[in-house]
C-alpha cells in the first residue's frame, strides 16, 4: 500500500484523461492535490466528483504555454499547501498531427510550447522550494512515440524525446537534494487524445500491442503513484514504460 498522507501534489492537465486519473489515484492514496487546466469550466466537474468521495482535489486555471501562468500556478499551489510541494506531475499535453511536408510552423510552435517548454517553466518554479525541502518528486508524462518516432508526429515526438534528455539531466543535477525526476511513457491510452484516431488506425495500433488492448488512464496513474511514493525512493533519471508490451 502506497501512503501519500501529508503529501501535496500538483498535476498539470488534470481536467480529463490521464491527468484526471493521476489526480484521483494520488488523492485516494491520501495526498492533497491541485489540478490545472485552461479554464475553471473544465476542472470544476472533476473537483465536484472528488468532493463526493471526500478527496482533497482542487483546481487552478492557466495556460501552460504562458511562462507567467506556470509561475503563478506554482506560487498559488505553494500558498494553498502552506509552502510545501512534494510532487509535480507534468502531464498537460497536446497533439497537432501533420505530415512533416505539410506541418505548419504554428503546429510545431504550439506543440513544443505546450508539451516541452512548459516543463522548463514548471520545473524552474518548483525546484527552489523542493531544494529547500530537500525532497521532491517530479514525474513527467512522456510517450512511446518519443522513443520510436511516428509518422505525422515530428512535432509531438520531438517534445517527448526532449523530455527524456531534460529529465535525465535534471535528475543528475538535483539528486543530491533528494529530488527524484522520472518519466512515465505511455503507449496508446483510451482518452480524448486517441479518440481522434479512426478505426483503421486503431486496428493498426492494436496489432502492435502484445496485450491486445489500448491502455486505460488508470494504468498510467498506477505507474505515477509508484514513482510518487516510498517504494521508488532509489529510482531517478529513468523511464517507466507503460505500453502493453509494444516497446
Ligand atoms: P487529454 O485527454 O487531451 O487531456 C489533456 C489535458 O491537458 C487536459 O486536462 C487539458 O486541459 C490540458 N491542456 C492541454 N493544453 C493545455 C494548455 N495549453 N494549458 C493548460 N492545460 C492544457 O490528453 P491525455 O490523453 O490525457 O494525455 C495526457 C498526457 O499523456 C499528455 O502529455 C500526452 O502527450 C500523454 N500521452 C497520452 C497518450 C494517449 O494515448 N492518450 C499516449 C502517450 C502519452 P483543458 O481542459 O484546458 O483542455
Amino acid at each position: 500500500m502506497i501512503d501519500l498522507k501529508g503529501k501535496t501534489a500538483l498535476v498539470t492537465g488534470g481536467s480529463r484523461g490521464i491527468g484526471k486519473a493521476i489526480a484521483f489515484k494520488l488523492a485516494r492514496a491520501g495526498a492533497e492535490v491541485i489540478i490545472t487546466s485552461r479554464s475553471d469550466a473544465s476542472s470544476t466537474p472533476v473537483v465536484t466528483e472528488a468532493q463526493k468521495e471526500n478527496l482533497k482535489i482542487s483546481a487552478l486555471s492557466g495556460d501552460v504555454t504562458s511562462a507567467a501562468d506556470c509561475r503563478r500556478i506554482v506560487q498559488q499551489a505553494l500558498e494553498a499547501f502552506g509552502g510545501k510541494l512534494d510532487i509535480l506531475v507534468n502531464n498537460a499535453g497536446i497533439t497537432q498531427d501533420n505530415l512533416f511536408m505539410k506541418m505548419k510552423e504554428e503546429e510545431w510552435d504550439q506543440v513544443l510550447a505546450t508539451n516541452l517548454t512548459s516543463l522548463f517553466h514548471f520545473c524552474k518554479a518548483v525546484i527552489r522550494p523542493m531544494m529547500k525541502q530537500r525532497a521532491g518528486r517530479i514525474i513527467n508524462i512522456g510517450s512511446v512515440v518519443g522513443h520510436t518516432g511516428n509518422p505525422g508526429q515530428v512535432n509531438y515526438a520531438t517534445t517527448k524525446a526532449g523530455m527524456l534528455g531534460f529529465s535525465q539531466s535534471l535528475a543528475k543535477e538535483v539528486a543530491s537534494r533528494n529530488i527524484l525526476v522520472n518519466v512515465v511513457s505511455p503507449g496508446f491510452i483510451a482518452t480524448d487524445m486517441t479518440a481522434q484516431l479512426n478505426e483503421e488506425q486503431k486496428t493498426t495500433i492494436l496489432e502492435k500491442i502484445p496485450l491486445n488492448r489500448l491502455g486505460q488512464a488508470e494504468d498510467i496513474a498506477g505507474a505515477v503513484l509508484f514513482l510518487a511514493g516510498d517504494l521508488s525512493s532509489y529510482i531517478t533519471g529513468t523511464t517507466l514504460h507503460v505500453n502493453g508490451g509494444m516497446y
